[in-house]
């Protein structure tokens, strides 16, 4: 009975010695002290033994439950110990190390000159109004003012889209300016009440479409900032006034405009309007030449424009102007290509 015992002492340690973690360790427990382990087989049996024996082989035994159980516990802190120092190899955290670079977006230059002229109308109480950029022929000349034929068309040539079944005269198109919003919004002001219809204070951005031949000032796409304002007894002065006030909050309290007499089909009378060179103060330099710079066209609303729209001449009037986002990105930044704006050249865009 007693070398049984050191058999079950022998083959314990030489099973420990092949356990490598904590799941192994405790199969030993169950396996070598667990309640059908040979040793417990042995503390069970000792009512079976002589009276000689028993003192004997228990004392023996319990040496053995005790040495195993200083073992299983050394071997416990000991699998701790290696996972601890385990894990301090592997998830080590060198703080000396560079950090790895999160690139931080940024908006588009166009947007954060579009947000600009948000926020300056915004502040003279014009709302925002978004209009579709596939229009039919009908609402991107015809209402205003374009006839079909009309020679003002060859300024404004675009993408007519082949639409199968639609008349010859209103095919579907990119729409070439964002006046058609003009109507639109019009159209949607007037229906609320058709008798009195509610004064209109709009601007309306969004990309426009031409077909051009592509150079430093001309690309096939762009974005457009319209406005315009219908009521009774809107006048001319109103409009100078608009625009002045835009150009102050936008280049200076010093910023001056200049009017020069145009022609658009959708106004009368129209007029052109610059901006005093804020870059040489109006003395003329390289980018003006004459020390004014060009920025949009405008006028009072047309008639016809305005019957279109479901307003009536007689009673109301009102002014409309428009001019490119790049192209007052260009003049503030100094950007000398307008078609930077679209080749999503990191080195271009990271500079705003
Ligand atoms: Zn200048």
């Amino acid at each position: 009975m007693l070398e049984n015992l050191t058999e079950i002492e022998k083959a314990a340690l030489e099973a420990l010695g092949a356990v490598r973690d904590e799941a192994a360790l405790e199969a030993w427990r169950v396996a070598f002290l667990g309640r059908s382990s040979p040793l417990m087989q042995v503390f069970a049996g000792l009512g079976g033994l002589s009276k000689e024996e028993r003192p004997v082989v228990g004392q023996r035994a319990n040496e053995v439950k005790k040495a195993l159980e200083a073992r299983l516990a050394a071997k416990s802190e000991e699998l701790r110990a290696a996972a601890l120092k385990r894990s301090l190899e592997e998830e080590r955290l060198d703080v000396t190390l560079p950090g790895r670079h999160l690139p931080r977006g940024r908006l588009h230059p166009d947007t954060q000159m579009l947000r600009e002229l948000y926020r300056v109308f915004g502040e003279m109480g014009f709302q925002v109004y978004r209009s579709r950029e596939v229009e039919s022929d009908e609402y991107n000349f015809q209402l205003l003012n374009f006839p079909v034929g009309h020679p003002a068309r060859d300024m404004q040539d675009t993408y007519f889209v082949d639409a199968d079944g639609k008349d010859a005269d209103n095919p579907t198109v990119l729409r070439t300016h964002t006046s058609p919003g003009q109507i639109h919004a019009m159209r949607e002001y007037s229906a609320r009440d058709p008798q009195n219809p509610p004064p209109v204070r709009i601007i309306l951005p969004g990309m426009v479409y031409r077909y051009e031949q592509t150079d430093a000032r001309h690309e096939m796409q762009f974005d457009q900032l319209e406005g315009l304002a219908v009521g009774p007894g809107i006048t001319f002065s109103n409009l100078k006034g608009t625009l002045t006030d835009m150009a102050r909050r936008l280049f200076g309290p010093q910023a001056r405009t200049r009017f020069r007499a145009s022609f658009f089909p959708f106004t009368e009378p129209s007029a052109e309007f610059d901006i005093e060179c804020f870059l040489c103060g109006g003395k003329g330099c390289a980018v003006c030449g004459g020390g004014w710079l060009e920025i949009g066209g405008s006028g009072m609303v047309h008639p016809v424009v305005l019957r279109n729209g479901g307003y009536d001449p007689k009673r109301y009037t009102g002014f409309a102007f428009g001019f490119g986002i790049q192209r007052i990105a260009m003049l503030k930044y100094h950007i000398s290509d307008i078609r930077l704006f679209w080749q999503n050249d990191l080195r271009f865009l990271e500079q705003f």
